[in-house]
């Protein structure tokens, strides 16, 4: 167990998939949680509702990271409602999965646009908070993927992959301000975003993983637990890989 009584955390894309875990995760362990959703409105509110009947205190904010607006709001909707926010995660993200040669250019464009300019949103409204603060910690969801490169998602992976050099360059933007950015890389991870490939491509990624399994949710919200924490206060720039030994 960690202690994170007093604190708000602030999950983008939480109402459903590895979001989801990781505000229920930091619930679980005494945070404020701010739940944000673009679609999926119900998702959201039952998390929220499900929260609060265990004794959490949950915020729901709609909103599209991709928009810097609502990204301003999303940040201002939760410090009016929790007073502060001092972990931030970017978990957000989209697929648009295509080999080059057929991928349109609006299918890179928006997948660019919601992972990695949405990151960028984020940290860039929190941080300003964080600065007055004097403290807090930001953790992005990247993937395997953005490290090892993958056919077929070009737009994904360099979104992936700019996110790791993002918080790499915040993570010395902000160090002297006792402000950490750390990166989450999932390897194949059960969820809505992985149950939409074919049976062949589960077994082809199975066969790569050492540890002879997929992750689950979970793993990912232990992770993100471990690198929020006091634990972690050496920590920043890194992004910590949990993929069963992928690469
Ligand atoms: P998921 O089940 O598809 O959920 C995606 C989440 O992102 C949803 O909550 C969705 O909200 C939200 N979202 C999409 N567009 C958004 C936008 N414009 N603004 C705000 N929120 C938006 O995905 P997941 O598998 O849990 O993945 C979560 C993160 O882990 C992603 O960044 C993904 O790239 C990364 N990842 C996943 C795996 C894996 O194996 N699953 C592996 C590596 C990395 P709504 O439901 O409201 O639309």
């Amino acid at each position: 167990m960690y202690s994170f009584n007093n604190k708000t955390v602030l999950v983008t894309g939480s109402s459903r998939g590895i979001g989801k875990a990781i505000v229920q995760a930091f619930a679980e362990n005494g945070a404020n949680v701010v739940i944000n959703y673009v679609s999926s409105e119900r998702p959201a509110n039952e998390l929220a509702e499900s929260i609060r009947e265990s004794g959490g205190n949950a915020l729901v904010v709609k909103g599209d990271v991709s928009s810097f607006n609502d990204a301003e709001r999303i940040v201002n909707e939760a410090i009016d409602t929790f007073g502060k926010i001092d972990i931030l995660i970017n978990n957000s993200g989209i697929t648009k999965d295509n080999l080059m040669l057929r991928m349109t250019e609006d299918d890179f464009d928006r997948v660019v646009e919601v992972n990695l300019k949405g990151t960028w949103n984020m940290c860039k409204n929190v941080t300003r908070h964080f600065l007055k603060n004097k403290a807090g910690s930001i953790i992005n969801i990247t993937s395997v993927v953005g490290i090892i490169g993958n056919p077929g998602q070009s737009n994904y992976v360099a979104s992936k992959a700019g996110i790791i050099g993002l918080t790499k360059s915040l993570a010395k933007e902000f160090g002297s301000r006792h402000i950490r950015v750390n990166a989450v890389a999932p390897g194949f991870i059960e969820t809505e975003m992985t149950d939409q490939l074919p049976d062949e491509a589960k077994q082809a990624y199975l066969k790569q993983i050492p540890l002879n399994e997929f992750g689950s949710v979970q793993d990912i919200a232990n992770a993100c637990l471990f690198l929020a924490s006091d634990e972690a206060k050496y920590i920043t720039g890194q992004t910590l890989s949990v993929n069963g030994g992928m690469i």
